[in-house]
């Protein structure tokens, strides 16, 4: 076994199976760049082909942040779309990227099953996208739109912050998102509203990512 690779217990909420898992150490990951939509590359392993866990018994699946946490309803939910499916694979061992991307559909079929909140859809199908980004594959921006759509929907009707975006975050990255899909006036009214946000004076990274990504949507109105 890899040195990069532990082995991790985990006890299924849905099923209540015990299993264990490979997750990869932190001292194996060495960053290579970030992309502007918040996406880390990696030089070798990447720590987010391991963020989804996936219950080889019963095939419940989760990012680990939010695996045990839910309610009776959602558990109930969960458990009614699973029932009689069969699981003929199993994610415990070293993943492949093709494993990490069906981890995260997996993962997303059943957050929308289970009625999580639109943050956590958004979230699952962001990473999908930089996942379908790694593997170079143009299915990427179909999972920009998903992830769009649902932060704006999270944006409209939850609590801020959603996970560890604050509000001037969220704002930036709908601008991100925006600009990726070529929606640039949208693009212009997010980043817009991301550098006269108050929130600005805590957190002077995402101001300047703002402006600097307003440059770029000016260059690309441009060019249209
Ligand atoms: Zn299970």
């Amino acid at each position: 076994m890899s040195e990069a690779l532990y082995e991790k217990s985990i006890k299924c909420p849905i099923c209540n199976n015990s299993f264990s898992s490979k997750r990869l150490r932190a001292s194996a990951c060495r960053i290579e760049k970030r992309d502007e939509d918040f996406c880390t590359v990696y030089k070798g392993y990447n720590p987010m082909h391991y963020e989804v866990l996936v219950c080889p018994h019963c095939g419940y699946a989760a990012s680990e942040n939010s695996f045990d946490n839910l309610s009776s309803n959602e558990k109930n939910a969960v458990k009614e779309i699973l029932s009689g499916k069969v699981i003929n694979r199993s994610f415990c061992e070293e993943r492949t990227v093709n494993d990490a991307l069906d981890s995260f559909k997996l993962a997303l079929f059943i957050a929308e099953a289970r009625s999580a909140k639109d943050s956590i859809i958004a979230g699952l199908a962001l990473k999908l996208s930089w996942i379908y980004r790694e593997m170079k594959d143009e299915k990427e921006n179909d999972f920009l739109q998903y992830a769009l759509k649902y932060y704006k929907q999270a944006y409209d009707k939850e609590n801020l912050p959603l996970g560890n975006l604050d509000e001037i975050s969220v704002q930036y990255l709908l601008g991100e998102l925006s600009r990726r899909l070529s929606n640039l006036n949208d693009a212009v009214f997010w980043f817009n509203k991301a550098v006269s946000n108050p929130e600005r004076i805590k957190n002077p990274r995402i101001e300047k990512m703002a402006r600097e990504q307003w440059m770029v949507v000016k260059e690309q109105s441009r060019k249209v």
